[in-house]
């Protein structure tokens, strides 16, 4: 039984400001329903896991560095995360693999630390929009997952995120025969890397989730949860997918 899972992305957003819009969103979040996550920047992390204590709501990075000490100046390890209480990290956001050329083997590299420090990689896949229309997206997110997968990943320690480039931030989203298609194929790709276990991997859809469509994408076979950027960051908009999510 994979636990719904519903993540929020807050990106480069949020300053000391922010405690309001976090207290909205343990306020409005019952216990018993779906796993909830929030991701503020690295900034907020030691505030915000203070300030969830208690709740049934989970505070994750957004990246880290693979190595986890060492000279790298101006760079945040797994280990410094978990040291805060950080229990999840994104790894392999589309936004650090263009903005920061992030490569699978970097991505792996980054999902195994995170796992030596004793938390949940989100690991992510997603095709962009010229390979989309090149009919592409299976073989993409097939090749992303093989190379940013590491060896030690269970169902326990590793959730997939799969992400399309050009649907995030923009308000598109694939048709519900495309995000099950593609849940399809990462589920039997994981099967097939990892056995048994790979039945028991968390796969999230991510891109343009917001309250309107989230029940709909949030029952097609295979979709175990949601991240979620922009409608992330207040409690109106987050709640009601919470809420979908069940
Ligand atoms: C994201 O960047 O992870 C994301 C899903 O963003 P949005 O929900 O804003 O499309």
């Amino acid at each position: 039984m994979r636990e719904k899972l519903i993540a929020g992305n807050w990106k480069m957003n949020g300053t000391a400001a922010s405690a309001s819009d976090l207290a909205a969103i343990i306020a409005g979040v019952g216990a018993g329903g779906a796993d909830v996550l929030i991701c503020p920047p690295f900034t907020l992390i030691d505030r915000f896991v203070q300030q969830a204590a208690g709740s049934p709501v989970r505070i994750g990075g957004q990246d880290c560095h693979p190595n986890l000490s060492g000279p790298h100046t101006g760079c945040v390890s797994a280990a410094m995360l978990a040291d805060l209480g950080a229990s999840f990290v994104i790894v392999g956001h589309s936004e650090r693999r263009t903005d920061q050329g992030e490569t699978d083997p970097d991505v792996r590299a980054k999902a195994a630390s995170v796992h030596v420090a004793g938390m949940v990689a989100i690991i992510c896949v997603g095709e962009s929009e010229s390979e989309r229309d090149a009919g592409q997206t299976l073989s993409v997110v097939e090749r992303q997952l093989a190379g940013s997968l590491p060896a030690d990943a269970t169902a326990a320690n590793t959730v997939i995120a799969y992400e399309p480039v050009w649907a995030i931030g923009t308000g598109r989203t694939p048709t519900v025969a495309d995000i099950r298609a593609v849940h399809a194929h990462l589920r039997g790709q994981l099967c097939r890397v990892m056995g048994m276990a790979g039945s028991g991997v968390r796969i999230l859809y991510g891109g343009s989730v917001k309250a309107a469509n989230a029940a709909e994408l949030l029952v097609i076979d295979d979709v175990d949860g949601a991240l979620v950027g922009g409608a992330s960051l207040t409690a109106a908009q987050f709640l009601p997918i919470v809420t979908a999510a069940g």
